[in-house]
């Protein structure tokens, strides 16, 4: 007897549904990226029932004549590519040519299409994968495809549906995506008889952002620094990405498009983080509106029927290309955020005197002096000043840090001065709990972490000592010999060099043995093998693409914390204006090298508010 057997049409089209069509919202993005291959302007997408009852979807696109409409039931029919060789360089959402016989086997599935010259349109009805009529129909101009009582055929499959509310969800969740993706169409989605929302066509990215996430949202976001103009067949990244401090819990607000088609990429992700680096608290993700547009042929879409995955030819290029538009991106962030502490005098407001403990006191009680940048601080008039506490105008351009970790030599007095911002606009108010620095400014209230601002300052202190080559080492006074299994050993090996760089002196004894005889001064610690332990594995974690000093500076955010000042630590007045003035020096001031927030401000609308003066 023989086993083996074709399936029939619609059998083969039901299982290719298994992978199309999981749910409604995955029938609304077929539907949708249809429309938008066929140039609509317009999109309509109605649900009813989370999409389980009703789908329709209708365009203003280029329609189709009866033959073609007749041809996309079919399997395997499209418009979108003629050959093997149209397969390496896919630019339009569709190529398979799955997804209409796929949908129309498992649902009453009717489509109205008519293109823009045609006298009549045509509408074909079918009914679980059977064509039931063709007929003229008198539509607009444009494609209409309905689909009702999803899986009515499949019972096993619409048993795995959701909730309505759940299936919706994701329905909409699909839409807003495709809306990210093509802001001048317009998009109008309707869910049981009532509008969500009606997006209009715009020319801008942030716009539709604005229209989809709100305004706050779109506040939070910073403009990918990146050439506008590239090479023909150039990799171009565009977008927006949130600025430094914004994260999410979740990878949801994580948005990628690859030539306008959202996709999950490991390597984007990578490099989306590693972008952020220090920008980026641990167990948080970036929010990303990121658009990478390249040759279609640099780029394998064909990976999975859903088409959410793709595959870079060359995923270094990429990689490298994106790390650095992130980091360029934060770190002009940098001159908005200086500029909003810094810009306008500040309003007349009468200096509170807090109840401060007499050393704290005495550190804020003189006007203060007036600094190199040539910016008069404005006096704060409290207690009569005691014996001064004040040092003197500094005269050098870059003042040392002060809490320089415990490193030999000076910095170099060669090295160009960073551009000097001074703390000129904030009047320093007191220290509370003796960890943060309250500080006033134009809009209202500062409050500065001490440590995590002082966690910052070390941290970029340290990198430009990497960076300029400027590491010490310091011998131990027993070396010691570190075991490493087969794998590490090989990573270790490779990375002997940069790690020398770093400081830490290690050499091969084979067999997966290593002799450690010194590390960076920096790493005075108990257990000198533990932690270098964890510093390799934190190192392999971040990649092998990783940059010789990226693997440095994640050893120093790992390290620093251990020296910088601690939250009790008592500072005297000078020595926070030193820490503040070192902090806006910094190229990434805003948050520690962990990525947690070294500043915080409360406006005074802020404060109005929670005083119920304002509502
Ligand atoms: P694919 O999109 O992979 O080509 P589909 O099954 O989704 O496969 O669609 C088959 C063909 O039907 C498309 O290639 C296109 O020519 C045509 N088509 C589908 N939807 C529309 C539409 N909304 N407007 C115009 N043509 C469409
Ligand atoms: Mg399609």
């Amino acid at each position: 007897m023989s086993r083996v057997a074709l399936l029939s049409e619609i059998v083969a089209s039901q299982v290719a549904a298994g992978e199309v069509v999981e749910r409604p919202a995955s029938v609304v993005k077929e539907l949708v990226e249809n429309s938008l291959d066929a140039r609509a302007t317009a999109v309509e997408i109605v649900i009813q029932r989370g999409g389980i009852a009703l789908v329709r979807v209708s365009d203003d696109g280029h329609g189709m004549d009866r033959d073609d409409a007749l041809l996309c039931l079919e399997r395997h029919a499209t418009s979108k590519i003629r050959t093997g060789a149209d397969l390496a360089a896919i630019a339009t959402l569709g190529f398979r040519g799955e997804a209409l016989p796929s949908i129309a086997s498992v649902a009453r599935f009717r489509l109205a299409t008519r293109e823009a010259g045609a006298l009549v349109g045509t509408e074909i009805l079918v009914n679980g994968g059977r064509v039931e009529k063709v007929r003229d129909c008198g539509d607009a101009p444009g494609t209409s495809v309905e689909v009702r009582s999803l899986f009515f055929n499949l019972p096993a499959r619409r048993k795995f549906l959701r909730s309505e509310g759940t299936e919706a969800a994701h329905v909409e969740s699909h839409i807003q995506t495709l809306a990210l993706a093509h802001p001048a169409v317009r998009f109008t989605y309707v869910r049981d008889g009532r509008t969500v929302f009606q997006l209009p066509g715009v020319r801008r990215l942030l716009d539709r952002i604005r229209d989809l996430a709100g305004e706050e949202a779109a506040g939070e976001l910073t403009m990918i620094d990146a050439p506008r103009q590239v090479p023909p067949g150039g990799l171009k990244i565009s977008g927006f990405i949130g600025k430094p401090g914004v994260s999410r819990a979740t990878r949801m607000s994580q948005r990628v498009f690859i030539n306008g088609r959202a996709v999950e990429n490991a390597v984007v992700n990578g490099a989306l983080r590693e972008g952020y680096h220090t920008a980026l608290m641990k167990g948080r993700y970036p929010v990303s509106y990121l658009f990478l547009d390249m040759d279609p042929a640099a780029v394998d879409v064909n990976v999975h029927p859903s088409k959410r995955e793709v595959r870079f030819r060359e995923p270094g290029v990429v990689r490298e290309a994106l790390v650095a538009a992130v980091r360029r991106t934060l770190e002009a962030g940098r001159a908005d955020w200086t500029r909003s502490f810094h810009q306008a005098p500040l309003p007349e407001v009468a200096p509170l005197v807090l109840p401060l403990e007499q050393a704290q006191m005495d550190a804020v009680s003189r006007p203060m002096a007036p600094v190199d940048s040539g910016v008069i601080r404005p006096p704060i008039t409290r207690i009569d000043p005691p014996e001064s506490l004040f040092p003197p105008p500094p005269t050098s351009a870059r003042p040392a840090p002060l809490f320089v970790p415990p490193i030999a030599d000076p910095p170099k007095p060669a090295e160009p001065a960073p551009p000097k911002n001074g703390t000129g606009q904030f009047n320093l108010l007191g220290v509370l709990g003796r960890l943060y620095v309250l500080m006033e400014n134009k809009d209202g209230l500062v409050l500065v972490d001490q440590h995590a601002a002082h966690e910052r300052i070390l941290f970029e202190e340290l990198r430009r000592r990497l960076e300029a080559n400027d590491t010490l080492s310091q011998q131990l006074l027993f070396p010691l010999t570190l075991q490493m299994n087969p794998r590490d050993a090989d990573w270790l090996r490779r990375h002997l060099e940069p790690l020398q760089r770093m400081g830490i002196g290690l050499e091969d004894f084979g067999s997966g043995s290593f002799k450690l005889d010194s590390l960076p001064p920096f790493l005075q610690v108990e257990e000198p093998l533990s932690l270098l332990r964890e510093i390799i594995d934190a190192l392999q974690a971040a990649g092998s693409g990783t940059s010789k000093l990226r693997l440095g500076e994640e050893m120093i955010a790992k390290t620093v914390c251990r020296h910088a000042v601690k939250a009790n630590d008592r500072l005297r007045e000078r020595e926070l204006v030193r820490l503040l003035d070192d902090l806006l020096a910094c190229e990434l001031p805003y948050c520690c090298p962990h990525g947690r927030p070294t500043m915080i401000q409360f406006s005074y609308a802020e404060l109005e508010r929670k005083f119920g003066r304002r509502t």
